[in-house]
């Protein structure tokens, strides 16, 4: 099973991808934190995500597909999360996964609005050393640190309004053909995100079993 969660900066799609992935047991494929890792020896790359803006849509593939065939030999039972973001990029994805015998289940798009995102991102952190997401208003860290490690929490060098209005922007963009595409397949969930984390949750896990992804 491979299922790709959507939604825009501040959606919080990363919250909701960790608590499903370890609820349905998929590998959580983060493309931003893979973008960021491979930022650390590219200074271009690294130009790229701290001004708001996207990784050329092609390259962009390249890296997730060089990743998955690196890291998770068995091709299968991935949650990708900000991946893809253009029909380019899905249909990449789509066709690497069919040659390996496999495909994608479903796609979940988690919608607030752009108020909403830009409200939420200024109480936005992330853990420095293991990447777990992390918001003081919405889904607070039980003390200063990391929950999961103890590592440093930190603000996002892109976590900033100019950063996220463009963002926001590209998401829109982009994102709403792809969307739409999808919907045409008849794989598209859409989710309410402004309502408490577990009703959320609850509502995803709730329309996978009903459309017979997960038993
Ligand atoms: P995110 O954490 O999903 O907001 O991603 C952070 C940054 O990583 C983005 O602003 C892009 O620069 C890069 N990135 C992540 N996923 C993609 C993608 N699917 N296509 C292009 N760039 C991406």
């Amino acid at each position: 099973m491979n299922i790709i969660i959507l939604g825009s900066p501040a959606s919080g799609k990363g919250t909701q991808a960790e608590r499903l992935s370890k609820a349905l047991n998929l590998y959580h494929l983060q493309t931003g934190s893979l973008a960021r890792k491979l930022a650390e020896t590219d200074a271009r790359l690294k130009e790229i995500i701290n001004s708001g803006e996207l990784i050329p849509e092609e390259e962009m593939s390249m890296y997730v597909i060089n990743f998955i065939t690196t890291e998770i030999p068995s091709f299968s039972n991935i949650l990708f999360e900000g991946f893809p973001r253009f029909v380019s990029q899905y249909t990449a994805l789509e066709s690497f996964l069919r040659t390996k015998g496999d495909d994608i289940d479903a796609v979940i798009s988690l919608e607030v609005s752009e108020e909403e995102a830009v409200k939420r991102i200024s109480s936005r952190r992330m853990c420095s050393k293991c990447g777990a997401t992390y918001n003081l208003l919405t889904n607070p860290p039980k003390g200063d640190n990391c929950d999961v490690c103890g590592g440093n929490l930190i603000q996002r060098a892109d976590d900033n309004e100019k950063s996220v209005k463009v963002r926001f922007e590209n998401y829109e963009a982009n994102t709403k053909e792809l969307i739409d595409f999808i919907d045409k397949k008849g794989k598209l969930i859409r989710i309410n995100g402004e309502r408490p984390i577990d009703n959320i949750l609850n509502d995803i896990l709730t329309t996978l079993k009903q459309r017979h992804v997960t038993a």
